[in-house]
């Protein structure tokens, strides 16, 4: 089929759709058609977002939403599942293809649920199964109510070991607050305070000395490549599980821009990722493993998950096959050559990033040499029609609401089909909106961390420059709405 017939079903499927959804709910109709319109009127810059595919969208809006699943391909606790079997097996075998896995389990409803089910299993395989070998039990339903409190203590004094989250880590790695910091002993590497960059000498260290039963890599705002070789040696050295969550690279893995040490699934006994961040797919989770640990991922449901999302495991499937394509690994490609073109556009301009630059698809710009926190250059910008988001530097003085920094991505922008001259251009853009602006002051006079002032003409002028950009890179080129 041409690009052109596409858009016209495209246009005409979702056109429908949406006068299907008026005659119920006409402000979810508009709110609908209003996302679109401000997604294609703005430079959306968040590292963890993206457009997936017409073909990706569309398949999440059918009946497979109606039918619970529970369980696992061939073996579910509700009748008529057949049609759920097909769809789950053919996205388990393409992201087995695709990331090179033996095993993958494609339930988890997001990367936070992805988490639980590597945790959980983790337990499972290396708390759980040795205990009742020991007790000569079959499950924990044969176990006495004293030898299940004893593992239930047991379960609770785990440790884990993660990247903290100033240094670029993931709430689930161990951050207190998120139930990761409070079902394990939790300790934190961060990365060096010179350099901003990952000390595996250190991060062995700490290993030595805290023997997690988990070490978790990966990272949700640092731009730079992780060799998981090198993770994987010091969880050996130590007996610890390498969990890794690629959550917001998995799109380079799966493009072959990670390959050998930095490439996760080799190397980790478990992975774990989403499928909507730079793999363009639908909101989801995903984990990969390796054999030792596929029986118990794949008791993700009942062990922390319940019905998995039919739809979303269908449109996971087309995600995957999608991204087997050979244009997936061109996409993969110009997503890290962007961020480096982004980058460059900002060190040229004497901006400070965070290491110094980037090698996969996030740019860390510290923003307190403008005089301001993240979040008023956040909120400077979207004025200005440029979507990012704040986030914590290393060492933050301004903690995780207000923040230094902040974090852009190339992924989306990509599959506008941006390229090198427009992200210089959005690196100037931005450069114009932090230089005219001052921090603003509270009610009461007192200097704000929240308000801001930014100089008359400029979010108009950005804007201008903006929607130049995105109307020569036009977000799904061909799909109309009347
Ligand atoms: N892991 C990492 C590294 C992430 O960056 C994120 C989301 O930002 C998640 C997990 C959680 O994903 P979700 O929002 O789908 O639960």
């Amino acid at each position: 089929m041409t690009d052109a017939s596409l858009s016209q079903l495209t246009s005409g499927a979702y056109e429908q759709a949406l006068q299907v959804i008026e005659s119920v709910e006409p402000r979810i109709a508009a709110a609908t058609r209003q996302e679109l319109a401000d997604q294609r009127g703005s430079l959306k810059l968040i590292a963890s977002e993206n457009y997936a595919s017409p073909a990706v969208l569309l398949t999440m809006g059918t009946w497979f939403s109606d039918k619970y699943a529970e369980g696992t391909v061939g073996h579910r606790f509700y009748a008529a599942c057949q049609n759920v079997d097909t769809v789950e097996s053919l996205a388990a075998e393409h992201a087995r293809e695709l990331f090179g896995a033996p095993y993958a389990y494609v339930q988890p409803h997001s990367g936070i649920d992805a988490n639980l089910v590597a945790f959980w299993s983790i337990l499972a395989n290396r708390v759980e199964t040795p205990t009742l070998k020991r007790l000569g039990a079959k499950n924990v339903n044969e176990l006495t109510e004293a030898d299940w409190e004893s593992l239930r203590h047991e379960f609770g004094n785990q440790r884990l070991l993660g990247m903290s989250l100033d240094a670029g880590g993931h709430l689930t790695h161990g951050f207190r607050p998120n139930i990761s910091g409070k079902m394990f002993h939790q300790q934190q590497y961060g990365t060096d305070p010179e350099t901003g960059l990952l000390d595996y000498d250190v991060v062995a260290a700490k290993a030595r000395e805290f023997k997690p039963l988990v070490l978790v890599a990966g990272y949700s705002a640092y731009p730079r490549r992780v060799n998981f070789a090198k993770m994987r040696e010091i969880a050996d050295e130590v007996g610890a599980v390498l969990m890794v969550d690629m959550a917001h690279f998995a799109g380079l893995v799966a493009g072959k821009i990670f390959t050998g040490d930095e490439d996760p699934v080799p190397h980790a006994h478990i992975t774990t990722t989403t499928t909507h961040k730079s793999l363009r797919g639908p909101r989801g989770g995903m984990v990969l493993a390796q054999e030792e640990f596929a029986a118990d991922v794949d008791r993700g449901c009942p062990m922390v998950l319940g019905g998995p999302l039919s739809h979303v495991m269908a449109a996971k499937a087309v995600a995957f096959a999608e991204a087997r394509q050979p244009s997936f690994a061109t996409y993969a490609q110009s997503i890290a050559d962007n961020a480096k073109s982004l980058a460059e556009g900002f060190l040229t301009r004497d901006a400070r990033l965070v290491t110094g630059g980037t090698d996969n698809h996030i740019v860390l710009l510290d923003v307190s040499g403008y005089g301001l926190t993240g979040r008023q250059a956040e909120s400077a910008l979207l004025d200005a029609g440029v979507v990012t988001n704040r986030n914590s530097i290393p060492g933050d003085p301004n903690g995780a609401w207000y923040t230094s920094g902040i974090r852009l991505g190339t992924p989306a922008l990509t599959t506008r089909g941006f390229g090198h001259d427009e992200f210089d251009r959005v690196a100037e853009l931005i450069i114009e909106v932090l230089t005219n602006t001052q921090p603003g002051t509270t009610k009461a006079g007192e200097p704000s961390k929240a308000s801001y002032v930014l100089a008359d003409g400029v979010a108009q002028r950005v804007q201008e420059g903006a929607d130049e950009l995105l109307e020569k890179n036009p977000l799904y080129p061909g799909l109309v709405l009347g």
